[in-house]
């Protein structure tokens, strides 16, 4: 279904925002044009969820949560940032396989099960779009996601 998707993502944020720690703040950078795009809403919602808990779970007291939306030819670009522990270079373009996780003891402290990400890339591979991880260590992290703006025939 078409969704107005700067208003979703406000909704989403807003969620989180309501419940998160008062030392964490969240900057939301998003174009000011309508972005109408054909996602199954409730899939991206899981994709988001996981995206924003892991920054939420990897960031220090006072970090700063950025969500940024870049409207580009043919697909939006969303990403989310952190100043977490970040990821390190070889563990990367790893932590989309299922049950990986970076630094076992940490994780598992932590909590969780190692298959956000996982699901947030295949949800993603399904709405025709792609997803990969930047990041510094002790400096933080940037997921990215793209969405085509205009629809591609869907496999459900
Ligand atoms: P689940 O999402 O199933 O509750 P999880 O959060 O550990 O468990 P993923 O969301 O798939 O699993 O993330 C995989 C791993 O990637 C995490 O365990 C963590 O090591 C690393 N990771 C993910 N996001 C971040 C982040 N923002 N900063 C630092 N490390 C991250
Ligand atoms: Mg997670």
């Amino acid at each position: 279904t078409p969704v107005n998707f700067i208003s979703y993502f406000h909704k989403v944020i807003d969620r989180f925002e309501l419940t998160k720690q008062e030392n964490v703040s969240f900057i939301r950078d998003f174009p000011d044009e309508k972005i109408v795009i054909e996602i199954d809403q409730d899939k991206i919602t899981q994709v988001l969820d996981n995206i924003i808990s892991n920054a939420l779970k990897y960031s220090p007291q006072g970090g700063k949560i950025t969500f940024r939306v870049r409207k580009k030819e043919d697909h939006i670009e969303v990403s989310v940032s952190d100043e977490g522990v970040g990821i390190p270079k070889s563990d990367l373009s790893k932590i989309f396989e299922r049950f990986y996780r970076v630094d076992k003891a940490r994780s598992r402290k932590l909590g969780g099960t190692g298959l956000g990400l996982a699901i947030a890339k295949e949800v993603v591979i399904a709405h025709g779009g792609r997803i990969w991880a930047e990041s510094q260590e002790r400096k933080g992290t940037t997921i990215y996601f793209t969405l085509p703006t205009e629809r591609v025939k869907e496999d459900e």
